[in-house]
């Protein structure tokens, strides 16, 4: 099954894939990246690779393979 990857030292600390995700298989994390925004994660055991955090993030954070 599809599953989304992210790159998480161009995220933005937006948020908008948190809510986008119907699965809530993305984590808000207090971690930061090298830019200093809060970055995500993907728990990969809920991820169905629908492709809504692709298609929603503003900085392409995502890929769905
Ligand atoms: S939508 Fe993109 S930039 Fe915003 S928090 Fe999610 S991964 Fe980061
Ligand atoms: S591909 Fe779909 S289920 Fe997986 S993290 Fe993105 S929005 Fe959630």
């Amino acid at each position: 099954m599809a599953k989304a990857k992210a790159n998480t030292e161009l995220c933005k600390g937006c948020r908008l894939c948190v809510r986008a995700c119907p699965r809530h298989a993305i984590i808000p994390l207090e971690l930061v990246n090298k830019n200093g925004y809060e970055i995500i994660e993907i728990d990969q055991e809920l991820c169905i690779g629908c492709g809504m955090c692709y298609k929603t993030c503003p900085d392409n954070v995502f890929t769905v393979e």
